[in-house]
C-alpha cells in the first residue's frame, strides 16, 4: 500500500482547471467546493491548487488555445491514478462555441470537447450543472482513484 493510498482514504484533493468558458461553470464549481452551504472540508474533500498533490482535475469550459499546454502540463503533473472531470457542456461537447465555427474554429483556437486534449473519466452534463450534479461527478471519480477496474 502507497502513502498516496492511505492517504486518499482520509481525504481527496480536487484541483480547478477553468480553460476557457464563460465563467458560469467555475461559479457552480466553487459554490459546490466552497461554500459553507455544501462544506465538503466535513467529507475530507480538499481544493489544491499543486497538481503534485491532487487525485481529481475538474476540467470547465472548453480549452483555449492559451489554455492547451498548460491544461496538458498540469495533467502530466498529478500522479497516477487520478481522475478527470469535464464540466459543463463546453467542456463535454464543445456547446455554444460549436456555432462560432468561421469566427473561433474548434478544434484550430479553441479544443472542444476536453476529451480531445486529455482522458476524460466523468462528464457533468449542465450549462451550467448544478453545484449537487458537480459533487456526484467528482464522487463518481473515486472507484478509479481506489483501484477499482
Ligand atoms: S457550459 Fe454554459 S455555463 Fe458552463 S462555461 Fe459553457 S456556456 Fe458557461
Amino acid at each position: 500500500m502507497t502513502l498516496k493510498s492511505t492517504s486518499r482514504k482520509k481525504a481527496i484533493h480536487v484541483m480547478l482547471c477553468y480553460t476557457g468558458g464563460c465563467n458560469g461553470c467555475d461559479i457552480e464549481v466553487v459554490n459546490a467546493l466552497l461554500s459553507p452551504r455544501y462544506d465538503l472540508e466535513q467529507y475530507g474533500v480538499m481544493l489544491t491548487w499543486n497538481p503534485r498533490e491532487a487525485d481529481v482535475l475538474i476540467v470547465s469550459g472548453v480549452v483555449s488555445w492559451q489554455m492547451l499546454e498548460p491544461l496538458k502540463k498540469i495533467y502530466s503533473l498529478i500522479p497516477e491514478p487520478k481522475a478527470v472531470v469535464a464540466v459543463g457542456a463546453c467542456a463535454c461537447n464543445g456547446n455554444v462555441y460549436k456555432n462560432l465555427v468561421g469566427d473561433i474554429k474548434v478544434n484550430e483556437d479553441v479544443y472542444a470537447p476536453v476529451e480531445s486534449v486529455i482522458p476524460v473519466d466523468v462528464k457533468v452534463p449542465g450549462c451550467a450543472p448544478r453545484p449537487e450534479e458537480i459533487i456526484q461527478g467528482a464522487v463518481k471519480g473515486l472507484p478509479k482513484l481506489m483501484g477499482a477496474p
